[in-house]
């Protein structure tokens, strides 16, 4: 979640997260608003969890670049500018984009990587697909949402709505998704986040999967227990 010149602009993180815990997503807005508390700082478990993903993929980068596949990387710098650089070098025809920056509407951020496809598309006779790397051995649910989002994000661009989309999972197997299966679902995971940025209902912490890596773990703590005991 991001504040753009008084907008607020969502990303796939953003999205994953309000699917597993709408009370996280109300502190993140009540943070961004500067009325919120202050998060934690990673804890060792989500710090080595990143460290981890890096590695992840830095190998696929690698492998890509052995294959003999050019890449054209997105230096990180403002969200607005590194769209623009991304829709350059799609438009240019790269084999693979890594770090492409998507803003459209409300929604933006980074994708892992942008592979070119041998499908038409407003570029010419190419297109690009969306793979992302993930340590899992099988896609979870959270990563369609993040997958659609890009691909619906990348079909504005190239004019072209892409056909699949793929994961790198942690066991070196790669997944692929046909996006039709999974688009309604995520795009009604979209709606409903707008809807609750909009206007957000009340939510309290609740214990969830999500809880252990939560950045406001610190803050849910006493509210969990409160919730735990009267459930009890
Ligand atoms: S710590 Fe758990 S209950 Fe609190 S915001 Fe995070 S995921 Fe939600």
């Amino acid at each position: 979640m991001r504040d753009l010149d008084g907008r607020i602009f969502l990303s796939a993180s953003d999205l994953m997260r309000f699917m597993g815990c709408a009370h996280a997503s109300a502190l993140d807005l009540a943070h961004l608003r500067g009325t919120g508390p202050e998060p934690r700082e990673d804890n060792e478990d989500a710090a080595l969890l990143q460290k981890q993903g890096d590695a992840h993929e830095a190998a696929h980068l690698a492998r890509l670049k052995e294959a003999g596949r050019t890449v054209i990387e997105i230096e990180r710098s403002g969200l607005g500018k590194n769209a623009e650089a991304t829709r350059a070098a799609l438009a240019a025809g790269v084999d693979v984009v890594f770090q492409g920056a998507f803003l459209s509407g409300k929604w933006g951020g980074w994708s892992d990587f942008l592979e070119r496809v041998e499908r038409p598309s407003a570029f010419g006779p190419f297109s690009y697909e969306v793979t992302d790397t993930k340590l899992k051995r099988r896609p979870h649910p959270k990563h369609v949402l993040q997958l659609v989002l890009y691909s619906d994000l990348l079909t504005e661009i190239q004019g072209t709505a892409p056909e699949f989309a793929y994961v790198e999972l942690g066991d070196g197997t790669r997944a692929t998704l046909r996006l039709s299966d999974y688009a309604a679902y995520a795009r009604m995971a979209q709606a409903r986040l707008e809807g609750f940025v909009a206007d957000p209902p009340p939510t309290r912490p609740i214990p969830c999967a999500d809880c252990g890596l939560c950045r406001w773990g610190d803050h849910c703590a006493d509210g969990r227990n409160l919730v735990e005991e009267h459930i009890l």
